[in-house]
């Protein structure tokens, strides 16, 4: 695995800007990868073998997804909204997890552990290179019941809300009277007052159909990055 600076670095570069959030963040995905066994999971080989539930989206969440790799996109970043700066770390393989919570603590000590620096983001970003991981952090040995269907890879379920008739995938649909219904339908949403518009330009395309064999069509198809490099 890399340095704590050269994460820090890159995963600043990546979040858009350098927080005292990426020091903790950075610290908190070193250490979790170091209990589960994965020396550097955003490699290639490993990048299979680690799931990550995190519990706050907030700036610190971005570098743990950059240093271990994990992606929503991808499954392996899960999000649960707890309001709680801690995460969980898992390796598939062997079953390892480990939740690590931030400490309060550590915000209390930060100009114990960087005395010497006046600016407050400054003095923070110093004082969590220093302080030792006991210090900032606290960790739980957990165990995390993980279900086919919320793994990486394939939809493995569908279903189809009887309501409103949008397809649910990978269970997460709510059963009612033994009816399935997507969740908006049976627990409410985020949104509400839906209501379906047209809008300006609605038959706009990047690449209007051309009949086969026409040359711009080709050209750009060609153009593309081959699939599995995107
Ligand atoms: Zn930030
Ligand atoms: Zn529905």
């Amino acid at each position: 695995m890399k340095t704590f600076d050269e994460l820090l670095l890159s995963s600043a570069e990546a979040h858009g800007h350098l927080c005292p959030g990426q020091a903790v963040g950075v610290r908190m995905a070193m250490l979790g990868c170091r209990l589960i066994g994965l020396e550097d999971p955003a490699e290639h080989r490993q990048i299979k073998r680690i799931l990550v539930y995190v519990e706050l989206d907030r700036c610190a969440a971005d570098a743990i997804a950059h240093v271990t790799g994990v992606k929503l996109g991808r499954r392996s970043l899960k999000f649960v909204d707890y309001g709680i700066m801690a995460a969980t770390f898992v390796n598939l393989e062997t079953g390892a997890a480990f939740r690590i919570l931030s400490t309060e603590e550590a915000r209390d000590l930060v100009a114990l552990y960087a005395p010497g620096v006046r600016e407050k983001t400054r003095q923070q970003l110093e004082a969590y290179r220093r302080m030792p991981d006991s210090v900032l952090f606290r960790v739980q040995r957990v165990g995390v019941p993980i279900r086919d269907w919320d793994l990486p890879g394939p939809t493995r379920y569908k279903a189809t809300c009887s309501r409103c008739g949008q397809v649910v995938r990978d269970r997460r649909e709510v059963l009612v009277h033994g009816e399935p219904l997507c969740k908006p339908c049976a627990e409410g949403a985020y949104f509400r007052d839906a209501e379906e518009v047209t809008w300006p330009d609605m038959n706009w395309t990047p690449s209007p159909y051309r009949r086969p064999g026409e040359k711009v069509e080709e050209e750009l198809v060609r153009s593309l990055p081959e699939i599995g490099t995107l």
